[in-house]
């Protein structure tokens, strides 16, 4: 049988990982949080204080990124460790969005996420999946909500982790400053797919999300 793939793209904080995985669960598909590739690539940047893109580029050969399933959650493996709970810290964040603007960066983790979609049936969610990495994917979805809401869900989400450590105005101040390096860079910016469904979450709870990005797969895949 054919893989399906459904591409979730939008700005940082819309909800797309957990949405997304959530929509996977319930497809039975396999959930791909391409971010967590890029953010593994930070990660190694700070680790070897790679801080220029040719220093960033020249890491590359020796950095062996690939994905494991352990109950439906996704593992992010570097150099054979899992750096999935290493990878979620501001710094990273940031980094990130940075790595992601260099064109060999992106050319090395885009074969392998165009292999997870030939192999498997997947929710893929990124930036440029509808646009780039997945041009024909059966259903794009363009996830979104406000600035103000996305960063009240990143606050709230690093409170419970670490109170204390971020304000609501340095978080803030961090999504629009993502914001405008994934949307302005040259190469893959953030653009939402001209056949892609727009669905913004400003003023829903995940279930009510949840059940918008899957009514917009029934309706394309005939469920
Ligand atoms: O989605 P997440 O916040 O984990 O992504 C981290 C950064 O990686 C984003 O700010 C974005 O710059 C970059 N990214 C990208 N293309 C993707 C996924 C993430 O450029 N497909």
């Amino acid at each position: 049988m054919k893989a399906v793939s459904i591409a979730v793209d939008g700005p940082s904080g819309a909800g797309k990982s957990t949405l997304a995985k959530r929509l996977a669960a319930r497809l039975g598909f396999i959930y791909v949080d391409t971010g967590a590739l890029y953010r593994a690539i930070a990660y190694a940047a700070l680790e070897q204080d790679a801080q220029t893109d040719e220093a960033v580029i020249a890491l590359l050969p020796a950095l062996d990124i690939s994905l494991r399933y352990e109950e439906g959650a996704q593992h992010v493996l570097l150099n054979g460790t899992d750096v999935s709970g290493l990878i979620r810290t501001p710094a990273v964040s940031m980094g990130a969005s940075r790595v992601s603007a260099i064109p060999q960066v992106r050319q090395f983790l885009f074969d392998l996420q165009q292999r997870m979609a030939r192999e498997h049936s997947v929710v893929m969610d990124g930036r440029d999946i509808g646009t780039v990495v997945l041009p024909d994917a059966d259903v794009k979805i363009f996830l979104t909500a406000s600035a103000a809401i996305r960063a009240l869900r990143r606050f709230k989400e690093l409170q419970e982790k670490q109170p204390g450590v971020q304000t609501y105005e340095a978080v803030l101040h961090d999504v629009v400053q993502r914001d405008r390096q994934d949307t302005e860079r040259e190469i893959s910016p953030l653009r939402q797919a001209a056949d892609a469904v727009v669905v913004d979450t400003s003023f829903a709870d995940l279930d009510q999300s949840e059940d918008m990005l899957y009514a917009v797969c029934q309706e394309k895949l005939g469920l």
